[in-house]
């Protein structure tokens, strides 16, 4: 049963009434006019280095019955709209899990069969970040149900009013009803529109709306909302001349700041200090040999992340340890000076996908994008390409392999310490586990990982370990 509690109430009937219609093959997330597509949402302008202290907010489970991950970023100074995508993860997750208390029972662990296992992916994408405007669209990939499961939603934030705002908070009230006539007159001529699900349609459930580079305001609908087309989305764009007189005050300044973007984002946010990436320099290569000495290499999925990253790194630092990364595309282009100091320190980076999603369920372009897009982030950040990839869930098959020149790594030694969140508990698994030449499993999102490292390094070294890469361990057994 797909989760529907938290979508609003035309797409919970659109859903339900076009359930059968909605048969989908694997592409069918793609989006033929180039509207928001689970791969990755299209390149952006925005850069997200240049938002200051910003930091993106990561969570995953790596279980094969029962993945998800979720991100979304958190601006300083665009608390209420960092607040607003909070809400909505939180909620979408416990839902999906079953511990949300609507009723909705939880959608894992429930079938051996490998097509019912559900998925949920939260990802997302930067519309603008310009002087005193915020806007970021939100991609639900949520595969527990029929349809293409494809949730998005746009969030903004008004710097001058200090108030998140949604997307129909673009147009001001007294032209809701104008604006409102003009988007059903264009969606009304298009193949497969339910008219009544089309008459149902209120102002208020626009809810992604982003403007082009022209300054139009371009619409997306979820498959099933108002209708279900041959493929993709149903998108309905407006164009400057005739949107601009219906937007707010917001509206204009959003749509001038997607034109016409300042050189900096401006929230009035107070500077915390940046934390210190570490400037730790490997001592020439490593020249360890796995066939002569007792070797093992930890691996860490999902980062960069701010703080926690920067801290394992000083560990791996005290101990001359080495150890693999394997990075996530939209948090490598947030923070590339974290995964540079990760490639300065002698330390390998490898990829692991774009935004997290099963790979096996995507197509042949879908997982070229997500691989292909996340290198191009590593390359810019370290100078070098990656060889190595991880599959996020470890989920690989023989499409995913030919996608791509890199080599799969899965691991040997789950910590599972994406379940645990216990550091002691962490720590313990590795030493009790270790064995020689181990590819060992943790995740540098979480603190409680990252603090188990140096009770891991200090026991394994004693017992005559080398911390090695993944490709010098492969290099040498
Ligand atoms: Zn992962």
């Amino acid at each position: 049963m797909r989760v529907h509690t938290l979508i609003p109430s035309v797409v919970l009937l659109g859903s339900l009434s076009l359930t059968t219609a909605c048969s989908s093959g694997p592409g069918a997330a793609s989006a033929p006019d180039g509207a928001p597509s689970v791969a990755a949402t299209p390149p952006t302008t925005v850069d997200p280095t240049k938002i200051k202290d910003l930091t993106i907010v990561n969570d995953s489970s790596n279980d094969r019955s029962c993945p998800w991950a979720t991100s979304y970023p958190a601006v300083p100074g665009a608390e209420a709209t960092t607040a607003a995508m909070k809400k909505y993860v939180d909620a979408y997750l416990a839902n999906y899990l079953g511990t949300g208390g609507s009723g909705q029972a939880s959608n894992c662990g429930g079938s051996a069969d490998a097509s019912e296992v559900p998925e949920l992916n939260i990802s997302f994408a930067f519309l603008v970040a310009s002087g005193d405007v915020v806007g970021v669209r939100l991609l639900t990939q949520d595969r527990t149900g029929t349809g293409d499961g494809l949730t998005t939603r746009t969030y903004w934030y008004d710097g001058a009013a200090h108030a998140s705002r949604t997307a129909i908070g673009l147009v001001t009230d007294s032209s809701r009803d104008a604006f409102l006539a003009a988007v059903k007159k264009q969606l009304k001529q298009r193949q497969g529109i339910d008219p009544n699900l089309l008459a149902e349609l209120r102002a208020t459930d626009i809810d992604d709306a982003s403007f082009t580079p022209d300054g139009a305001l371009k619409l997306s609908f979820d498959r099933g909302t108002v209708g279900v087309p041959a493929g993709g989305r149903y998108t309905v764009t407006l164009d400057r001349a005739s949107v601009t007189p219906w937007l707010s005050a917001f509206g204009k300044r959003a749509q001038r700041q997607t034109t016409d973007p300042s050189r900096t984002l401006d929230l009035g946010a107070t500077s915390t200090p940046t934390a210190a990436v570490p400037t730790e320099t490997a001592s020439g290569t490593d020249n360890t040999d796995c066939a002569q000495v007792k070797c093992i290499a930890l691996t860490f999925d999902d980062g960069p992340a701010v703080t926690y990253t920067a801290t394992l790194l000083k560990y791996l630092a005290q101990y001359k340890a080495r150890a693999t990364f394997f990075t996530v595309g939209q948090n490598v282009a947030a923070h590339p000076e974290l995964v540079r100091a990760e490639a300065k320190a002698g330390h390998e980076v490898g990829n692991h996908s774009w935004s997290h999603p099963d790979l096996t369920r995507l197509t042949t372009a879908q997982v070229k994008q997500q691989l292909e897009r996340t290198s191009a982030a590593i390359t810019a950040a370290t100078g070098t390409a990656p060889t190595l990839f991880r599959p996020p869930y470890g989920a690989v098959n023989a499409q995913v392999k030919a996608a791509t020149s890199m080599s799969p790594v899965l691991w040997t030694l789950d910590t599972e310490d994406w379940k645990y969140r216990d550091a002691t508990k962490v720590a313990d698994t590795v030493i009790a586990k270790a064995t020689r030449n181990d590819v060992v499993l943790m995740h540098d999102i979480h603190p409680t990982s990252v603090a188990a490292v140096p009770e891991i390094l200090r026991t394994l070294s004693a017992r005559g370990y080398h911390f090695v890469t993944v490709s010098r361990l492969r290099a040498t057994l």
